[in-house]
């Protein structure tokens, strides 16, 4: 991209997001085609938190620097989701799963940014903690939205 006539107001790095310490970093160079809640176990126990939040981009716009180490899970359908963590830090920054090859999801956290876009789908509400309160604009699915995977 060229940086010759931008206006001075416009940021002129694209978002990223990175690891606790800073040595896994992504570049995203497109908007988020989709974000999400899921409060299924494995994101509980992936994130140590009571839910995920995440962020899914078109697999050609994010750019990957440093290095970082994969830990496959197999998901409940039996296809994989690769996951990929600082190995120094153990953050897990983002991950690839079988069932939607053309993303990458992104650990929403991790851009450091309150006004990141907010989620749109709330997943595995069947796990859910039950104080979790979400807002109206959310839609709520006990498992997966039908009609994806
Ligand atoms: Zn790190
Ligand atoms: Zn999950």
């Amino acid at each position: 991209m060229s940086k010759s006539v931008r206006p001075l107001r416009v940021r002129e790095d694209a978002p990223s997001a990175r690891c606790a310490c800073g040595a896994l970093r992504l570049t995203l160079h497109e908007p988020p085609q989709l974000t999400a809640l899921c409060h299924c176990l494995a994101c509980q126990r992936r994130t140590g938190a009571p839910f995920s939040a995440n962020a899914f981009y078109a697999i050609g716009s994010v750019e990957v620097a440093g290095a970082s180490t994969e830990f496959i899970r197999t998901a409940e359908s039996g296809r994989k989701v690769r996951m990929y963590f600082c190995p120094a830090c153990g953050s897990t920054l983002y991950w690839k799963a079988e069932a939607s090859p053309s993303l990458i999801g992104v650990a929403v956290g991790a851009f450091a940014d309150p006004a990141f876009a907010p989620p749109l789908l709330s997943v595995f509400e069947q796990s859910k903690h039950q104080w979790v309160r979400l807002d109206g604009t959310v839609e709520h699915f006990e498992g997966l939205p039908t009609g994806r995977s």
